[in-house]
């Protein structure tokens, strides 16, 4: 067998990885990993060393690891049909039963899906439908696309630009043109201390009209987001804001595009996220837990407004011309099946509310006065903790002391993974939908000895 030395480097030779410091991994300056196993909430990598992996993958192995009954049914499957399209009216039989389903917890008038294999693929899947959307019905100006800075939509060249995070725009010229970005809300680091969360959503709808006004509330199309603000730092939306911002749409009669990519099937303790928050969509995107990654599948729902524009536009235009060769796959939609029947048995969405509940109270119990964190936040099962050299109104740590990449370092020494979200000292948690109580209270001492251990450097 090969030994794991040899393994990593030609790794290094030859795998360019994603959000990796090429340079840094390509030179062995930065270590590398190689994962042969999981079981449960935990990974196993080829050393045997055990680790609690606190943010399930990519957010997205939401039954846990090692759920054999997936690769059966992936298998069985396989042998029975691998693969056929989806164009031209062809159909396969998981992937009727997953769109009745899908249509079903949905609910409210979403009722057809299409199919992807990223959650940046469907998003780019939005963009096309806001476009066909508007120029069918008879307004070609309404196609400017607003998303938030620190949204997080993918990396390819039109979700990316969604996407409000200035690495992904970087030395890429993105974002394109028509993508514009408003406010985040992002209550702690709120500008004003005195604002209550209400005022803040308030104001965050304020800057919001104020950007549609700017650009003229004809050229809008539509608003894309996350119910909770997931990698630009894990931020539940402040009292009322998700109310304040609809308001806003539907006065300009702007589509809402609601990004469930992370929130859907269950991490916030509801189906969707935005039955979770009152929030009424005219498109959701679907990816990670719709199979738990144990195949890549992605999907668009679309409502029944966008839908009769879809059918009327074909009706006049012809077939619609969109369409790739994995569109509908029925090996994802095994898999899609054979994930959401575990999560239905296990009744993982009630896991998630309840020791979700549990996870943000230890957390908040745990860290709110330890002198490192600034702001403890999280939703169901999706939490963050936030450094700050002070208690009270956001100040940053100098970014040279890396104190977030630093405790996402120290939690790994105690075989924790959290991970170390971007623009800013923020440490992320979203473990499998699977997690106890008293697996809980382990990733809660480990983070602690984490964050003490950094602490002490830093004084
Ligand atoms: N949308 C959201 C909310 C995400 O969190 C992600 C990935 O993390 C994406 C879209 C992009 O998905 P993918 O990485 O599968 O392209």
């Amino acid at each position: 067998m090969t030994d794991t030395r040899t393994l990593i480097d030609n790794d290094r030779r030859h795998v360019f990885h994603a959000s990796t410091h090429l340079r840094d991994h390509a030179h062995g300056d930065a270590p590398g990993r190689i994962i042969t196993g999981g079981k449960g909430i935990s990974i196993v990598d080829r050393d045997g060393r055990e680790m609690i992996d606190a943010f399930a993958g990519l957010y997205c192995v939401n039954i846990g690891y090692g759920r054999t009954e997936i690769a059966d049914a992936i298998y069985a499957q396989a042998k029975e049909l691998a693969y056929y399209h989806t164009y031209v009216g062809h159909s396969n039989e998981p992937l009727i039963a997953l769109s009745e389903r899908i249509a079903r917890l949905a609910g409210n008038g979403l009722n057809k899906v299409y199919y992807g294999l990223s959650g940046s693929d469907a998003n780019e899947t939005q963009i096309k439908l806001v476009r066909y959307y508007h120029n069918v019905t008879g307004q070609p100006k309404k196609k400017k696309i607003i998303a938030r800075q620190r949204g997080y939509h993918g990396s390819s060249i039109a979700a990316g630009s969604l996407t409000g995070l200035p690495a992904f725009h970087q030395h890429f010229d993105l974002p394109i043109e028509g993508i514009l970005h408003t406010k985040a809300p992002y209550y702690y680091r709120r500008e004003r201390g005195d604002m209550s969360e209400r005022e803040f959503s308030v104001y965050c709808a304020e800057q919001l009209e104020a950007l549609i006004q700017r650009e003229g509330p004809e050229t809008i199309g539509a608003f894309i987001g996350e119910p909770v603000l997931g990698t630009g730092g894990i931020i539940p939306p402040p009292a009322g804001y998700w109310e304040a911002i609809q308001a806003v749409l539907k006065r300009h009669d702007i589509l809402l595009i609601a990004d469930e990519v992370v929130s859907g099937f269950g991490r916030l303790g509801s189906d969707f996220g935005f039955q979770h928050y009152g929030i009424e969509p005219d498109l959701v995107t679907i990816a990670k837990g719709l199979t738990s990654a144990y195949q890549p599948l992605s999907g668009v729902i679309v409502g029944e407004r966008v839908w009769k524009a879809l059918e009327d536009g074909t009706g006049e235009y012809g077939p619609i011309g969109h369409g790739w060769t994995y569109s509908g796959h029925p090996l994802g939609a095994a898999a899609a099946m054979a994930n959401l029947d575990i999560i239905e048995r296990e009744n993982l969405v009630g896991n998630a509310a309840e020791t979700g509940a549990y996870f943000n109270a230890q957390l908040k119990k745990t860290f709110s006065e330890h002198p490192l964190v600034g702001d403890v936040r999280g939703e169901g099962l999706m939490a963050a903790l936030e450094f700050a050299p002070e208690k009270g109104e956001y100040t940053p740590f100098d970014p040279s002391l890396k104190v977030g990449a630093r405790v996402a370092a120290a939690a790994l020494e105690e075989n924790l993974i959290a991970r170390a979200m971007p623009n800013g000292d923020i440490l992320g948690f979203a473990p499998p939908l699977v997690i106890d109580r008293s697996q809980v209270d382990e990733v809660i001492a480990r983070a602690k000895r984490a964050v003490d251990r950094v602490t002490d450097e830093l004084t």
